[in-house]
């Protein structure tokens, strides 16, 4: 059970007020310490953040304020939580700390009860919120990343290989006469294929690429530190997984069962360049595995 608690952390100089916070909070979670601004700061950048913050405003060297700035610049810690537990309890105060960003504001002496109610009510926003974040990231049909995270991580992915120096590949994956698919088996077969075509896709790639779906029956993959001969095996490997599966696609004049293309463009990320340029060109070469008769990869 202890794996499933909620890790607060709770931030003051004083050691007895964060006593008093044990006490109020007792066993529900997981409870960090940290006696200084700085040392919270060093917690929150750790691999594990906390899901919550209880946070002093007047402590020695960073306040409590200052923290709650730099907790929420940064995007990997901004989502967190933080509830102000203080003792200056002007309404200028109060405003202040919500303007930060804080979701709650305690004045010192608390009430045991009305903080376990505030936590417990704020850990479970957040979890509504996560779980809202992941969904609107994900793709319904097939459960893969959707549109919206691919130009996500093709704009991170672009800065990182600008960074690293390092080459990054794209590939367009479109089902071959999928418009005969549907027409032929009707449009729930048509979902079926494209969600068995999705997992064996998504089972392929390895753990730094991302499969996502682009769209329609159009699924991409982007493929971190990747060269042009590397991308290429990779997109034959898509091609020959989703032959594997054996589709049947009587409909199709390609073949008897549900083939792929794929259009491949590779490139070293710089900032002359945009990233819309790499995913242009993929689809370029696309259109021109279409073109030379489906059921193939294209590329340079
Ligand atoms: P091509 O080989 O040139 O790609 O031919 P195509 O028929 O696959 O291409 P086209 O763009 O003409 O048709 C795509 C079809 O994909 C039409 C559309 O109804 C179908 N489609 C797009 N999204 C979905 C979906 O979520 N479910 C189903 N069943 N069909 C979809
Ligand atoms: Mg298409
Ligand atoms: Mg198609």
């Amino acid at each position: 059970m202890t794996q499933d608690k909620k890790v607060v952390l709770v931030v003051d100089d004083l050691p007895a007020n964060i006593g008093k916070m044990a006490e109020a909070l007792g066993d529900l979670y997981v409870l960090k310490t940290a006696s200084s601004g700085a040392r919270a700061l060093d917690y929150l950048n750790s691999e594990d953040p906390p899901d919550l913050v209880l946070l002093d405003v007047v402590m020695p060297g960073l306040d409590g304020h200052q923290v709650c700035r730099a907790i929420k610049a940064n995007p990997e810690t901004a989502d967190i939580p933080i509830i102000f537990v203080t003792a200056q309890d002007t309404h200028e105060e109060e405003i202040l700390g919500l303007r930060l960003g804080a979701v709650d504001y305690i004045t010192k002496p608390f009430n045991p009860a009305i903080v376990r109610a505030r936590v417990e009510n704020h850990l479970k926003l957040k979890e509504y919120q996560d779980i809202l974040k992941r969904r609107s990231h994900l793709d319904g049909l097939t459960g893969l990343p959707n549109r919206r995270d691919f130009d996500e991580t093709l704009a991170r992915e672009w800065k990182r290989g600008q960074r690293l120096g390092s080459p990054l590949s794209l590939l367009l994956i479109d089902v071959d006469h999928f418009k005969n698919y549907n027409d032929h088996y009707g449009h729930l077969k048509g979902d079926d294929c494209l969600r068995q075509v999705s997992a064996a896709l998504a089972e392929q790639g390895r753990a730094t690429d991302f499969v996502g779906r682009y769209g329609g029956e159009e699924f991409v993959a982007l493929l971190p530190h990747t060269d042009l001969e590397g991308a290429k095996e990779v997109g034959e490997k898509f091609r020959r997984c989703v032959a594997t599966l054996a589709i049947p696609h009587e409909a199709s004049p390609v073949a008897e069962r549900v083939t792929i293309s794929l259009g491949l463009a590779t490139a070293l990320p710089s900032e002359e360049q945009s990233s819309a340029s790499l995913v242009q060109a993929a689809d370029e070469h696309l259109y021109r595995a279409k073109q030379l008769g489906r059921d193939r990869l294209n590329s340079l």
